[in-house]
């Protein structure tokens, strides 16, 4: 599996890359896009 990416704004937990796309939090099944997340990493 892909490296954490981030961190859930809903429970804190670590978000996965989700294989269609984006990346999800394994904890409550919240998805985000990747492109919502990767605006924040600079
Ligand atoms: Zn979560």
């Amino acid at each position: 599996m892909a490296q954490p990416y981030g961190r859930c704004e809903d429970c804190g937990e670590r978000l996965y890359a989700h294989i269609e796309g984006g990346y999800q939090c394994l904890n409550c099944g919240r998805r985000y896009a990747a492109a919502d997340l990767e605006t924040r990493t600079a």
